[in-house]
């Protein structure tokens, strides 16, 4: 690939990064990521990752901007109030950096449909709000072999694991979704808008690693962090043999459609099978272990 003259001025910030370099950009602008939910979590994540120059990127959400996604999700502007939020993001993601296409998909993904959008991506970005779209993309990611981030953010908290084929899968932590209103959800527990920052530019980090192929990922761990007391810890994790759908004799052989669990705030699920990794506190098990929502 050779490199204009522009594209050397506008990635010279990468291209000097030693771990990164000539060879890393041409990785990124080869990269395909696929963002499912352009919220509080996509948000932060399609911003950086067009910045840094992923040539590919797409963008999946069904739903509209509205007044009260804005107070976290960066990439919607007042202006775009009622517009698809994949045509409002795909707008910025142009204005950031005309070397990226993307690639929209203004629906919900569903079992019947998540493997046809994944398919030709390198690497999944899960930020979506309900456990059933996560526990659909943790199974579909498996089946398919893709990498894929899992994020999710309630109130203060925020949580992020990345998979790889091989690695410990969102089930193999949580084998299912919680029970039907053991977890509420943004709209109703709330989310302090910069914590979905944080969260995302985890997550595009994450992506951006994988692409460059440097660093360790967060395999095999679930990193946790609460903002209100800024403390992170990671709860590490193996593949659990017994996983129905990464184990050794799966139940799940095909993809399901979780019912979506109605939500309130009593009967908080622990965190199952989680040990604390040498070195890090407790599991905290009366914090809420499922943060799901964006
Ligand atoms: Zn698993």
């Amino acid at each position: 690939m050779n490199f204009s003259e522009e594209q050397i001025e506008r990635y010279s910030r990468h291209i000097i990064l030693s771990d990164l370099g000539v060879e890393g950009q041409e990785k990124i602008l080869n990269g395909k990521v696929l963002i499912i939910g352009t919220g509080g979590l996509g948000a932060p994540v399609a911003l950086y990752l067009a910045a840094a120059g992923v040539g590919t990127i797409g963008l999946v959400d069904a739903d509209n901007v509205e007044l009260s996604n804005l107070q976290r999700q960066v990439i919607h502007f007042t202006p775009d109030i009622g517009k698809p939020k994949v045509l409002s993001a795909q707008e910025k993601i142009y204005s950031i950096n005309p070397d990226v296409k993307v690639i929209s998909y203004q629906v919900r993904v569903h079992s019947g449909n998540i493997a046809g959008i994944i398919k030709d991506f390198d690497f999944i970005i899960d930020g979506t709000d309900n456990f059933a779209a996560k526990f659909l993309i943790n199974d579909a990611c498996v089946f398919a072999a893709k990498p894929f981030s899992h994020g999710g953010i309630l109130r203060f908290d925020g949580q992020a694991m990345t998979y790889l084929p091989g690695a410990a899968c969102y089930r193999c932590i949580f084998d299912s979704p919680p029970p039907k209103g053991a977890v509420p959800t943004c709209s109703q527990a709330g989310i302090l808008g910069s914590v979905a920052g944080m969260l995302g530019t985890i997550q595009a980090t994450e992506a951006l690693k994988f692409l460059i192929g440097k660093g360790e990922l967060l395999l095999n761990r679930l990193l946790i962090f609460n903002a209100l007391d800024m403390k992170f810890r990671q709860v590490e994790f193996k593949r659990n043999p017994h996983c129905p759908v990464c184990g050794n004799n799966p139940t799940i052989k095909e993809l399901i459609d979780e019912e979506l669990p109605a939500c309130d705030l009593k009967n908080q699920p622990k965190l199952p099978r989680a040990k604390a990794s040498p070195g890090e506190a407790e599991v905290d098990t009366e914090r809420p272990s499922y943060p799901s929502a964006s």
